[in-house]
């Protein structure tokens, strides 16, 4: 038997059970060793049972005897009891319920190792459905540090600790992959005594030892890939030459700043020069805007584009929607209008809009005058470099928040030959996690908002302060101004949150009875979506209810309130984005927090947006009271779903970086270690 035998052929099971595993992608011996255990029940205390306190759970030695099956009333229902004395003669009452093969199956007369919570009731020690191993044999239930794995109804932790425990002696045939210097310099448990003990540890201290390995291994890998990705991004296209760099032009700068009604921040700056530098390389630049709703990141990006331009390339812009794509035009175009005003060219920057809405005539009109240069930029969705757009000359591609840039759309952007890429997001992730989430391309951030901006009155309210609250919205409303409610979060079921927003709906339809309310969710077609999104903007919609799917970045100026219905239930990042849709235009803007709960940890919580408009800020007393997983969510913002590894150690993140940078340097193509080279192989696929 390996490795890589398969589990239907090395254990002895149901078929049931192969096809759960089958489910739960454990097709090999090698998967099953690698699926860890979630936690572990310390059982490594054995006490006679005089010493045992009330409650206590403990493994205990001795022998059962005189076990007898109880008829009960209940039909359908059986009861098991037994007899237990410890080596010092101790006696304890042992009780099962519905487990009628014990009767065949307990190791009567003989030494067992026993492992329950004991109670002591009416001058007698009782233990209730304990697990019971022979003395003699291998304990996996009942000594030591026991493992529990991840929930899961068919296998049970009893079953993957029987089932795992026989198999361990194969962790021998884990080869060591990671570079030898680093299992020295880091001292690392070799993989194969790291898979072992943490599945049985043999003490406290070698399980951190299995598990600081195991966090590396995972970390490191995760950083390679993001290392390796980065350098080969700048390496696709080879022929790239002197002629095809964008030289940082500092009159252009300067004539451009000198045509904006504002001062850019310094942040600004810094990202502006950050980006300017990257484009001047001879290699395609793959950078990441990190900066938070209303820093000024569109400014930022139209002083790259601006470059682009003027140096003979086009620039294409996605956004994730076409409403947004819209607006995008709307304020990239000013910007131009503006600068071309100022400082004339004999032939104006030309920007127009390609979105799926355009009808076929036009669109293919769009399409010829940017395969002829005509059009240089040109702003979409997402969608924009996958349709068969044939572009004159690329340039550079600005991607507005899309959180996750996967190996398809680098594969897509190769084809149009590599151009520079810009992405955006207003999700305030920590540097140290951007690290990780967003390790293949490079981090620009903005750190300091733009000065002069109005806060945004955050209030809780309590239950009691509901209509007040509502008379205020309609005042409001009736001033011109429009709301936003947002509705609680229901476990990602679609279902629930689309009875949540109906229910609220016609509630607000009534009290709200002389204006127009709409709701938005996730049933919704994309198509219907944006045509109530656009209805919302032209002011034809005084109310919005919405569930969590309302964009970030949809900018409408005019509505000043946000409510937001159970904002318990929403970590304060999620808030903090919500919020961000109202005060962007120049009436003071109100956010009110409705909340149920009378917990004064969820009012701490919900406080934290009280005292804080910065959502680096709020980020970071999010991720101190959740942990990184649950603010960002898995899916949304590209965070890895890690195993073992924590991502809150940014000293280690950043080590593990760095070593990862150091190998890539030095071996490129890893051809020195083509078992880790094989390992990565393995797991892109
Ligand atoms: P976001 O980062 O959310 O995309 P925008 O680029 O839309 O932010 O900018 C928000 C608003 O702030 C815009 O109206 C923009 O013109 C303005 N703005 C950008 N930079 C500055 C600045 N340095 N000073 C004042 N206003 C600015
Ligand atoms: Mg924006």
């Amino acid at each position: 038997m390996h490795l890589s035998t398969p589990l239907s052929e090395a254990l002895s099971t149901k078929r049931e059970y192969i096809a759960a595993l089958r489910e739960m992608e454990l097709i090999t011996v090698e998967d099953l060793l690698l699926y860890f255990p979630r936690t572990y029940e310390d059982l490594s205390v054995v006490k006679p049972l005089h010493e045992v306190k009330q409650g206590e759970i403990v493994t205990l030695k001795g022998c059962l005897h005189g076990i007898k099956r109880l008829p009960t009333k209940r039909k359908g229902f059986s009861l098991i009891k037994a007899l237990f004395y410890d080596a010092v003669g101790n006696q304890a009452e042992v009780v099962w319920f519905n487990q009628p093969y014990l009767l065949r199956t307990l190791p009567m007369e003989t030494e067992v190792t026993l492992a329950g919570k004991v109670e002591y009731k009416y001058g007698r020690f009782t233990i209730q459905s304990p697990e019971v191993e022979l003395s003699k044999a291998v304990q996996v239930h009942t000594a030591g540090m026991v493992p529990v794995y991840p929930q899961h109804d068919v296998i049970t932790s009893k079953w993957l600790r029987e089932k795992i425990n026989p198999l361990l002696y194969l962790a021998k045939e884990f080869e060591e992959f990671l570079p030898e210097e680093i299992v020295k310099e880091e001292k690392l448990a070799p993989k194969s005594e790291a898979v072992r003990e943490i599945h049985f540890p043999t003490s406290q201290k070698t399980l951190e030892r299995a598990r600081d390995r195991l966090a590396y291994e995972e970390l490191f890998l995760l950083q390679l890939r993001a290392v390796k990705t980065k350098a080969e991004w700048k390496k696709s296209r080879p022929e790239w030459g002197a002629i095809e760099m964008i030289s940082m032009n500092v009159d252009l700068v300067k004539q451009f700043f000198s045509t904006l009604p504002f001062v850019p921040t310094g942040a600004q700056k810094v990202a502006i020069f950050e980006i300017l530098r990257d484009m001047e390389q001879p290699y395609p630049m793959m950078r990441l805007l990190e900066g938070d709703v209303g820093s000024g990141k569109t400014l930022v990006a139209v002083m790259a584009i601006l470059h682009a331009v003027k140096q003979g390339y086009q620039v294409a812009v996605m956004a994730p929607t076409s409403v947004l794509a819209q607006q995008h035009l709307i304020s990239v175009r000013k910007f131009m209008d503006i600068f071309g005003k100022k400082y004339p060219s004999e032939k104006p920057i030309t920007v127009e809009l390609l979105t799926g809405s355009l009808k076929t005539g036009e669109k293919k009109k769009v399409q010829n005058a940017i395969a002829n240069g005509q059009i240089d930029i040109i702003i979409g969705t997402h969608a924009l470099v996958q349709e068969a757009v044939k572009f004159y000359k690329l340039g550079l591609v600005v991607i507005d928040e899309q959180h996750r840039f996967g190996v398809k759309q680098r594969e897509l952007l190769v084809r149009q030959g590599s151009p520079h890429v810009l992405t955006m997001t207003a999700t305030p992730i920590p540097r140290t996690l951007a690290i990780v989430a967003y390790g293949d391309q490079d981090l620009s951030v903005l750190n300091e908002m733009p000065p002069g901006r109005q806060p945004i009155e955050t209030k809780i309210v309590p239950p009691e302060h509901r209509q007040t609250v509502y008379r205020f919205a309609e005042e409001k409303i009736k001033q011109g101004q429009q709301v936003y409610v947002i509705c609680p979060l229901i476990d990602e079921s679609d279902v629930l949150e689309f009875k949540s927003v109906k229910a609220e709906y016609q509630k607000l339809k009534v009290l709200f009875k002389d204006f127009s309310v709409e709701m938005l969710h996730g049933k919704l077609k994309p198509e219907e979506k944006e045509q109530i999104m656009r209805d919302f903007k032209g002011k034809k919609i005084d109310l919005l209810i919405s569930t969590s799917v309302i964009e970030v970045g949809i900018d409408v100026p005019n509505a000043t309130i946000m409510l937001i219905e159970g904002a318990d239930r929403f970590g304060l990042s999620q808030l903090h984005q919500f919020r961000g849709r109202v005060g962007r235009g120049s009436e003071k803007s109100y956010c009110f927090l409705y909340t149920d709960s009378d917990s004064q940890a969820t009012f701490t919580r919900l406080k934290a947006m009280v005292d804080h408009s910065d959502g680096f800020k709020l980020a970071e007393i999010d991720m101190k009271l959740r942990g990184p997983g649950e603010v960002y969510g898995i899916r949304q913002s590209g965070l890895p779903d890690l195993k073992i590894a924590s991502l809150s150690n940014g000293v280690l993140v950043s080590r593990i970086r760095k070593a990862a940078e150091h190998l890539v340097e030095i071996s490129p193509d890893l051809k020195e270690y083509p078992s880790l080279l094989s390992i990565l192989g393995e797991k892109e696929g």
